[in-house]
């Protein structure tokens, strides 16, 4: 497969933005080349200085944890904005198509109207798993993209790895799998196929697991023909210095990360367990990731009363797939006491 072949065609013509630090590469102390403020910042640490473009620090230390090189690594302003890039590199507007299925994350079908790409939406089976014969119906020569999340939100199951496994052998387009959840599933990643399939596109973030959604950080993984055309199509400095600085130095706090992940599997676990002892209760589904999908009897009327305590939730009642259904995030023992003590008020 050509994943030259996918790319829009003004994308494949593109001259990108130099930026002042793509032209000169080597050592220099006086910088007089890119109009900064060389006085300072008005701070205590100086950012007046453009950041790397291409984060290469960081990266670094990132592949050292992920085992992903460097020329595989993209970081994005959030995942979401790997996700807006994917549009903007392979779907032409108004012409090509991509596939989501849901009920799934909001920001794909997003992202397509704002491109003004057509989505084409195979609902999951009432398993929560894909409907593979409907899938490869919907696909025709404009498909270009399709988007599995596993864990899904908002139903927090994995999804079977042979069946993504089955479309990743036969879709001639790109296989996005949103990984956000990765870290709190049995599951494991799908980086491991990386060198088989050049078409495979793999998200991670900063924002769940490693604590640090204020700063929008996300990964994509994939082949480096998939990279450089994100690479090429990026705005030059899409991470700030702050955040390239502290997710450098978050990465060497790993091992608090992977206490709080054991910590909210295990309350996840005497969550969902309480949740399901409880009459207003209809459907307590499993979970991979660090949030429930519960079925009530009147899900409008428990969001309302948990909103008068305090407590916020996800209303997905009115979603296809999770009628009924609020979805949770795990939260400290503390909060889940809370939440728990309103609910059998209720
Ligand atoms: C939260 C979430 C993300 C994270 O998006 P960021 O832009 O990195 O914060 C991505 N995908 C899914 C499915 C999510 O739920």
């Amino acid at each position: 497969m050509d994943i030259n072949e996918l790319v829009r065609d003004n994308i494949k013509k593109l001259r990108p933005y130099s930026t002042a630090r793509d032209e000169f590469k080597g050592q220099a102390s006086v910088f007089l080349d890119a109009n900064e403020n060389s006085y300072g910042s008005p701070l205590p640490a100086n950012y007046n200085r453009y950041p790397d473009p291409l984060q290469l620090d960081l990266k670094d230390a990132i592949s050292k944890i992920k085992g992903v090189p460097i020329e595989n690594t993209f970081l994005g302003n959030g995942s979401d904005e790997a996700i807006d890039l994917l549009f903007r590199a392979f779907c032409n507007p108004g012409k090509d198509n991509v596939i989501i299925l849901p009920p799934t994350y909001g920001m794909y079908e997003v992202s397509a109207n704002i491109n003004d790409v057509e989505i084409r939406k195979v609902n999951l089976l009432p398993n929560y798993q894909l409907d593979l014969e409907k899938i490869a119906e919907s696909i025709d020569k404009n498909t270009k993209i399709i988007f599995i999340c596993s864990p899904n939100n908002p139903t927090g199951n994995s999804i079977n790895r042979t069946d993504i496994e089955t479309i990743l052998a036969n879709f001639n387009g790109i296989v996005v799998i949103d990984e956000a959840y990765i870290n709190y599933a049995k599951q494991k990643t799908f980086i491991q196929e990386l060198t088989e399939y050049v078409n495979l596109v793999i998200l991670q973030t900063f924002s769940k697991a490693w604590g640090l959604a204020a700063l929008r950080l996300g990964m994509a993984f994939s082949s480096t023909k998939v990279i450089d055309v994100l690479n090429k199509i990026k705005p030059p400095y899409n991470i700030n210095q702050a955040t390239q600085d502290l997710a450098f130095e978050a990465l060497k706090n790993i091992a608090q990360v992977n206490e709080w992940i054991k910590e909210s599997v295990a309350e996840r676990a005497q969550l969902s367990a309480a949740l399901s002892a409880l009459n207003i209760v209809k459907k307590v589904y499993p979970s991979d990731a660090n949030f429930i999908l519960v079925e009530v009897t009147e899900a409008t009327k428990i969001y309302d009363t948990l909103v008068e305590e305090g407590i916020i939730v996800r209303d997905r009642s009115k979603v296809t797939l999770c009628e009924g259904c609020l979805r949770i995030t795990v939260g400290t023992k503390e909060e889940n006491e809370k939440l728990l003590t309103v609910l059998r008020n209720f």
